[in-house]
């Protein structure tokens, strides 16, 4: 039952956010994948995309600007049984969190991106966001975007993400399917999710949307599956290509997946065998009773060689 991830915390997103609709299909997706609230993290950043674990009946944390997907990684590596998901902005992922976004990609760790792409910062009153095009100017803006956008499914791809979709925030059921194949996919996936900002951009309404998207796996000879090794390159291009058609036509669903690329786990664990036996998270930091394994003259030991000594 989706009410089983639910938490009373009084939901203040503005009436009508397209945030509503991705935190239902997180509730759902929860649900269906029989996730133990135990056993399930999710982590975020700043903005509105940044409330969403206080909604989340499971491991939540709301982390700094930018650097959900920093403390996930560290989530992750201490303790890969858990099934670790970040929300963050457009604005929270690709400006200041861009770094780890690429990052993520490169290592291709076991966690699920869901990235709110409503091209402003909700937040702090609608200024552009790096998926704004150049040219537009939304309500909150006093003359048009100066910058051009940056393109995430492409960036994803080209970072090394081994899942990468879009996803539409009133499309509920179909984004919760794509939450659910996100999760079951194991490496780094993204699922960029296109949500209406009501209150400061005017321009990506629910309006706008309506006649524009449709679904990849309804069109004929879509696969974006990589089916070998040597076909990575193409699939990667055709993806790439795909996520480039804005117009009349918006595409929305599996733009591509790799299922060739090791996992940072595993790779971790090829260099340290006992990592997915006894990782950090298992491991005795303390005697029966609570006394801490080493005393404080053995941590001074240990670090003894990073303490800095200051000449007198
Ligand atoms: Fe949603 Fe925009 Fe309101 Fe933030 S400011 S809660 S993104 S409608
Ligand atoms: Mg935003």
């Amino acid at each position: 039952m989706a009410s089983r991830f639910r938490t009373d915390v009084w939901i203040d997103w503005c009436p009508g956010c397209g945030d509503f609709g991705i935190v239902a299909a997180m509730h759902k997706a929860f649900a269906e994948l029989n996730l133990e609230p135990e056993r399930l993290a999710v982590v975020s950043g700043i903005g509105c995309s940044g409330k969403t674990p206080h909604f989340i009946n499971a491991n939540g944390v709301h982390t700094l600007h930018g650097r959900g997907i920093a403390f996930a990684t560290g989530i992750k590596l201490a303790n890969p049984e858990l099934t670790v998901v970040v929300n963050g902005g457009d604005g929270d992922l690709l400006g200041i969190g861009m770094a780890h976004f690429v990052a993520l990609g490169r290592r291709n760790l076991d966690i699920a991106v869901i990235l709110h792409n409503n091209q402003v910062y909700g937040l702090t009153k609608g200024q552009a966001s790096p998926t704004l095009k150049k040219g537009d100017k939304p309500k909150s803006l006093p003359v048009p975007n100066a910058q051009d956008p940056v393109n995430p499914i492409a960036i994803a791809v080209s970072a090394g993400f081994t899942f990468v979709a879009r996803g539409y925030s009133s499309w509920v059921d179909h984004l919760k399917e794509l939450i659910k194949a996100a999760i079951n996919h194991r490496g780094a996936a993204l699922v960029e999710v296109l949500q209406p900002c009501v209150t400061y951009n005017d321009l990506y309404t629910v309006d706008y949307y309506k006649d524009k998207l449709y679904k990849l796996e309804e069109e004929p000879g879509w696969d974006p599956v990589v089916r070998s090794p040597e076909e990575t390159e193409e699939k990667m291009s055709r993806a790439i290509a795909k996520s480039r058609e804005w117009g009349e036509r918006i595409p929305v669903g599996v733009f591509y997946v790799n299922p060739y690329v090791e996992p940072y786990e595993d790779r971790i664990a090829k260099r340290n065998p006992t990592f997915s036996s006894v990782p950090p998270a298992r491991q005795i930091i303390a005697r029966n009773g609570g006394e801490p394994l080493l005393g404080r003259e053995e941590f001074r030991k240990l670090f003894s060689d990073y303490i800095i000594k200051v000449k007198k």
